[in-house]
């Protein structure tokens, strides 16, 4: 199985924390309101994966991209 990350456009986000209210614990809002991701501490868990998909589908910004971490600079 595929690890997947989660990047955050900064340029996009525009603080509406609901990525944060759906998976808190990989989202986190920045002192300057801008969401940031977590790397993912190996592969995430089944209900975390399910959370970042939500986070996904709920951003208005569409600032939210899932990309595959085994092929991203390792
Ligand atoms: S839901 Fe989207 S716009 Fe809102 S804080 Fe998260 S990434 Fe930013």
């Amino acid at each position: 199985m595929s690890a997947v990350g989660v990047e955050v456009d900064a340029g996009l986000c525009e603080g509406h924390a609901l990525c944060i209210q759906l998976a808190p614990e990989v989202f986190d809002l920045s002192d300057d309101e801008v969401a940031g991701a977590a790397p993912p501490p190996g592969p995430w868990d089944q209900h975390t994966r399910e959370a970042i998909k939500s986070a996904v589908d709920a951003c208005p910004r569409q600032a939210i991209s899932l990309i595959n971490t085994s092929t991203k600079g390792q």
